[in-house]
């Protein structure tokens, strides 16, 4: 039986979760996020809410970001975060937003996203497991609330 997670913030508050999906990564991360149905383990349920259409980046306090971040992707990138209300938090999802990952050696593509914004927690993996984005949760969640330094 596989390890099962519990979000705490889910019992003392919400957070708004805006996913910005950029490449394959961005599939894994969509497949966390939602779950399976009625699946229990689903953070939708657990306190993490995500969020989507027009309006997301001034409701989201957490930014995702997984998959390939282009350089001429990279402005849009950043004007969703200005976008944000504060305190936000950016939560690095995949080898490529990390470090480039696969493509680190291309002229277009930006090796990792915290060459630009503050990634509070990059999760590992080309791409993670799902399960891996929930640790990922998990770890964010703890900094925030002051169990582990940031
Ligand atoms: S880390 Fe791997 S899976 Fe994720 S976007 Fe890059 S190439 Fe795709």
């Amino acid at each position: 039986m596989g390890t099962r997670f519990t979000l705490d913030w889910g019992t003392t508050y919400e957070v708004d979760v805006l996913d910005l999906g950029l490449a394959c990564c961005g599939v894994e991360v969509m497949a966390a996020l939602h779950g399976r149905g009625d699946d229990q383990d689903r953070p939708a349920d657990l306190g993490v809410r995500p969020v989507s259409g027009a309006g997301a980046p001034e409701r989201a306090h957490v930014l995702v970001v997984s998959g390939t971040v282009t350089d001429v992707m990279l402005p849009a990138v950043l004007a969703t975060y200005e976008r944000m209300p504060e305190p936000r938090y950016v939560l690095s999802v995949g080898a490529c937003s990390n470090t480039g990952g696969p493509y680190w050696d291309s002229y277009s593509v930006t090796k990792g996203v915290d060459q630009v914004l503050p990634v509070h927690v990059a999760v590992p993996g080309c791409p993670p497991r799902p399960e891996a984005l929930l640790e990922g949760l998990v770890a964010l969640h703890r900094m925030v609330t002051g169990e582990v330094a940031a």
